[in-house]
Parts: structure tokens; C-alpha cells; sequence
């Protein structure tokens, strides 16, 4: 894998000042679980030895513990500027890679009276509260948030790096990891308030998300965006006042940080979850508060998310009403070409770097 800073300036440049930013933004009303982002990256990024445990994007059950486990506990980020101490995700509450009796099953000649079981005792696993959810019966709730490296304007990663190995790419903004000058200390780990960094305990060194920056200077989007079925992830320039994400985050400003208090100005933005109804004691549909508590999306997204959700409601009663809403129409991207802005080249019609 190339996760190299030769082709983008010159060894041991930090600066965090970006002629350009590219950014994504996920729809949190289109996510349907599936997962296919996170395969997605998986078959393209994370298949060498010592990244088995590693899913540079992961989609988790909201309210829910996360991967890792409790990451929103783990500290790091900034506060007033000045970082947070964190600490280290194990590998347990990353949740390993789990193996299988696949031998047993497959050529153990018991036919169907085996099944799949992981082996040895996991307590964890990416998606071990997968559909869980929170909130009492009948006003049960959940949602998707998927998540990568949120590609920081002020990276806790990089500030945290002494072996000036981390750095933001000046052309787009993107957060990468100079695997030669990585020496495994991990204190960008434990500087990420959003642990989105892994350790490869083969070779020695911290990795994490690319936003596919191969594919990106070709014009191709991210995999995990290209293959999403949804539809949900949008992806572009800030400061592309015709693309998606400048209309989403700037204009209509539906789009959001993910715990914006952690100080690091996240890249990736989401349109908040709109509740279903509540229903009352009777259980008759109560619509005077929302199923999903404000409180709990207040937490993940900031205050800005009252005035989002708002802006989003009206909207949607507009087309409810047969009228046109521009906003509306974004978000349910009738060409898929839309949700890419620039990148939206085929990576079919790229040739294969000869070897
Ligand atoms: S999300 Fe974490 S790893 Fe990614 S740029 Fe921000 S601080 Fe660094
Ligand atoms: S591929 Fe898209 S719809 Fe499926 S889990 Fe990922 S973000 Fe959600």
C-alpha cells in the first residue's frame, strides 16, 4: 500500500494550512446497515497481515458502545486549543479478528448439523450491538453512524506525532501516515478523540483511513462512497460552492461535525437522524416529541443540530404539501453523479499501473 508523503511535499512539512479541503457527508436518514462501506475499504485497504483487526470505516448501532468500545470516553482532541490527554484502545475493544471453524464445518464431513461459532471466548467485535439500539418499549430507536477519519483541520494526530510522521496534504486536506517514518510510538492514538487510528502489530506502525487517495487524483471517489448503496455518502470540495458538500454544510447547514467539542474540525459532516413518532401511554402516535431525544443528537452533533433538524422538517413538509424543495431534491439524489461533485469518474476507465 502506498500511505507515502513523497509524491505530496517535502519530509517532515506539518503545516495544517490546505489550499483546498475535501470533505464528505453522510446522510443519516439513507444509511441502511449494510455494511458495504466497510467491506468496501476492507478489500481494498486492509488485507495484509497485521491489519485483520483494522476497519478503516466502520458502521455502528447509535445509541451503542462503538468500535472500539466506549471510544467516546477514551479523551484526547483539544480543549481551548490546548490537546487532552487519551489513551490507547486495546485490541479487545477494537474486537480482534475473530476466527471460525471453518475446517469443522466446511470438511468435517458433519454436514448440516455444525454451524459457524467463533472460536475461543470474543467479549467484542465491531458490531457487537448491532441493532440494539436505546430508548423503552414502544418508543424503541436506533440509527447507523458510520465513521472514518474525519481528515481534521487541526489534526490531534498530527500535533501529537514526535516522529513528525503525520501530515495534511496541502492540495486536498487529507490527513496520511508516512509509514517510513513511523516508529510505532502510538501517541496519535491516544491523541485521536475519535480513535480512528489502529496499530499494525506485524509491522510495527500506526495506520489508518486514506480517503482512497489514489483513486481521489484520478477524479475516482472514495470506495466506501462509490459502493454504498444508500446513497448516503456525498463527497466534494468545502469550498465548491456548486458541489454537495458546500451546499449541505455551508448553505443549507444540515450537514454537521460528529462531537464538534472534541476540537479537531472534523471533515465529515451528518445530516441528523429525523425521529419517527412517539406514541403515548395509549398508544396513540404522540407527535410533540421526537423519538429519538434531541438531547442524545445534541450530544453527538452539537447545538447546531435543533436549527438542522428544522430546516430539514420544513423542507420535507414542503414536498409533503406537493410543493419543490431544493434541499430535498439534494438529498435524495435522483443521479448518483451528484453525490460525488468531482470525483465522479468510472474506475473502470482507469488503466492498471503497469508493474
Ligand atoms: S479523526 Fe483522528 S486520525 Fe483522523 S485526522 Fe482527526 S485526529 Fe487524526
Ligand atoms: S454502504 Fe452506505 S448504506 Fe451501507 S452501511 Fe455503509 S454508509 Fe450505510
Amino acid at each position: 500500500m502506498t500511505n507515502d508523503r513523497s509524491r505530496t511535499g517535502p519530509a517532515g512539512s506539518r503545516s495544517r494550512v490546505v489550499r483546498r479541503q475535501v470533505a464528505m457527508v453522510f446522510d443519516l436518514n439513507k444509511c441502511l446497515g449494510c455494511h458495504t462501506c466497510a467491506i468496501a475499504c476492507k478489500t481494498l485497504w486492509t488485507r495484509d497481515e497485521g491489519m485483520e483487526h483494522m476497519w478503516w470505516a466502520t458502521v455502528n448501532t447509535q445509541p451503542g458502545k462503538g468500535t472500539p468500545r466506549d471510544w467516546e470516553k477514551m479523551g484526547g482532541g483539544f480543549r481551548d486549543g490546548e490537546p487532552l490527554p487519551g489513551r490507547l484502545p486495546t485490541l479487545s475493544e477494537f474486537g480482534e479478528a475473530w476466527e471460525f471453524n471453518y475446517e469443522e464445518v466446511f470438511y468435517g464431513g458433519k454436514g448440516n448439523r455444525v454451524h459457524l461459532r467463533p472460536q475461543g471466548n470474543p467479549s467484542w467485535g465491531p458490531n457487537w450491538d448491532e441493532d440494539q439500539g436505546g430508548g423503552r418499549y414502544p418508543n424503541c430507536f436506533y440509527f447507523y453512524l458510520p465513521r472514518i477519519c474525519n481528515h481534521c483541520t487541526h489534526p490531534a494526530c498530527l500535533e501529537a506525532c514526535p516522529r513528525k510522521a503525520i501530515y495534511k496534504r496541502e492540495e486536498d486536506g487529507i490527513v496520511l501516515i508516512d509509514e517510513s517514518r513511523c516508529r510505532g510510538y502510538r501517541f496519535c492514538m491516544e491523541a485521536c478523540p475519535y480513535k480512528k487510528i489502529y496499530f499494525n502489530h506485524v509491522r510495527k506502525i500506526s495506520q489508518k483511513c486514506i480517503f482512497c487517495f489514489p483513486r481521489v487524483e484520478k477524479g475516482v471517489a472514495p470506495a466506501c462512497a462509490r459502493q454504498c448503496p444508500g446513497r448516503m455518502r456525498f463527497v466534494g470540495y468545502l469550498d465548491d460552492p456548486e458541489g454537495p458538500i458546500y451546499k449541505l454544510v455551508r448553505q443549507w447547514k444540515v450537514a454537521l461535525p460528529l462531537h464538534p467539542e472534541f476540537g479537531t474540525e472534523p471533515n465529515v459532516f451528518y445530516v441528523p437522524p429525523i425521529s419517527p413518532p412517539r406514541f403515548d401511554a395509549e398508544g396513540n402516535i404522540d407527535e410533540s416529541k421526537p423519538r429519538i431525544p434531541t438531547e442524545y443528537l445534541r450530544y453527538l452533533f452539537g447545538p447546531g443540530v435543533d436549527a438542522a433538524l428544522e430546516t430539514l422538517r420544513a423542507e420535507m413538509a414542503k414536498t409533503k404539501a406537493g410543493g419543490k424543495s431544493e434541499l430535498m431534491d439534494l438529498l435524495i439524489v435522483y443521479d448518483w453523479k451528484e453525490l460525488f461533485g468531482p470525483f465522479r469518474r468510472d474506475p473502470a476507465e482507469i488503466e492498471p499501473r503497469k508493474a
